[in-house]
């Protein structure tokens, strides 16, 4: 069963409950732990933001579940609508994917087929999943576009992946998404390879998706600020595991584990009142050579060389602010917390 958090809506059944996934990648003394116990649950209609660094193991924790990704899953369940993800066959699979969850990647241009028209590539993803007439298709599909401000849709249609600028190929790529009407939409890094403006249409865009198909969404990123802006709860990862989760609210406000404190400091305030900018000493470590005990500990300045953060692994626990948080020394995070004035994209973090 997976860990609840406080402020899961109170007696909803998740439609995706993820509980203790591993993920190694290679075989043999080459193996290596990319995802390590995660567990998380997605409630009808919430948006959960996925955050972490590259190598974190944000996308393949995900991308896993859909057999999207290249490890091996070797441990852990994935319940979606009462249905075990992880033992589908590829048919079964196939049947998920494109239907009830949908997905929009970070690069359009290879999502997107070169050879087909827009047009064809969204009738073809209405069709493949509900049978209907040609016209029928191709009405929804101009309706599609429309929904998602594809400017002059009608011409749109006919056009190929490359006559599309990047912020526009995102649109339709989120068009196609919401074919089918998904229960669940996934995300991963939707607006990392665009500029700042078009970046803001396109959350806007995935807003409207939400809003027009009532799906929950999966939104994997490494920008604080893309979660602040869109989601309700968010899960922050460090080197394979879950070290944080809780409402929006409650991690960016009053964050309670060191790496989640040390991620909102190092970012610039919107209200401009951040003095200096402290980034985390030191890199992520990499999934071939993950620290002993707690895998932050070479980078943490609440560590302080004790030996339990390098020799025992903590557990999450529920932290003083509701969040669960996986630190040894949770009841000195507000003290060391207090001991920095730092910011966040729209939000704060206060002592
Ligand atoms: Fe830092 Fe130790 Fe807590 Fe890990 S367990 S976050 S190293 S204080």
């Amino acid at each position: 069963m997976a860990l609840q958090d406080s402020e899961a809506p109170p007696g909803q059944e998740p439609l995706l409950s993820v509980d203790g996934l591993r993920v190694t990648f290679g075989s043999g003394s080459n193996t290596v732990t990319a995802v390590d116990g995660v567990t998380f649950d997605v409630h009808p209609g919430e948006t959960l933001g996925i955050v972490g660094e590259s190598g974190s193991g944000k996308s393949v924790s995900v991308m896993s579940l859909l057999g999207l990704a290249a490890g091996n899953v070797v441990g852990g369940t994935a319940t979606f609508e009462g249905k075990d993800l992880l033992s589908m066959s590829k048919r079964e699979m196939r049947a998920v994917r494109g239907k009830s969850i949908a997905m929009v990647f970070q690069d359009a241009m290879t999502a997107l087929n070169p050879v087909l028209t827009i047009g064809n590539q969204l009738t073809e993803a209405l069709t493949i999943h509900a049978p209907m007439s040609a016209s029928a298709a191709r009405d929804r599909a101009l309706e599609l576009l429309r929904t998602v401000g594809v400017p002059n849709a009608e011409a749109r249609l006919k056009q190929y992946p490359h006559e599309y600028s990047g912020g526009m190929r995102q649109r339709a790529m989120i068009a196609m998404a919401m074919a089918n009407k998904p229960r669940l939409l996934i995300a991963d890094e939707p607006t990392t390879a665009l500029d700042v403006t078009i970046q803001a249409q396109v959350l806007d865009v995935l807003r409207r998706a939400k809003e027009e198909t009532g799906a929950a969404t999966i939104l994997i990123t490494h920008d604080l600020g893309v979660v602040a802006e869109m989601a309700d709860r968010v899960v922050v990862m460090y080197s394979g595991q879950v070290v944080e989760t809780g409402t929006v609210e409650q991690v960016f406000r009053r964050p309670s584990h060191p790496y989640t404190l040390g991620l909102l400091r190092s970012l610039p305030r919107l209200d401009g009142r951040t003095t200096r900018l402290l980034p985390i000493r030191g890199n992520p470590p990499s999934a071939r050579a993950q620290p002993t005990g707690c895998r932050f500990h070479p980078r943490c300045d609440l560590a302080a060389g004790r030996s339990l953060c390098s020799e025992q692994t903590p557990d999450l626990l529920l932290s003083a602010e509701g969040t669960r948080a996986r630190c040894h020394f949770l009841d000195e995070v507000p003290a060391f917390r207090a001991a920095t004035t730092v910011g966040a994209p729209g939000s704060e973090v206060q002592p």
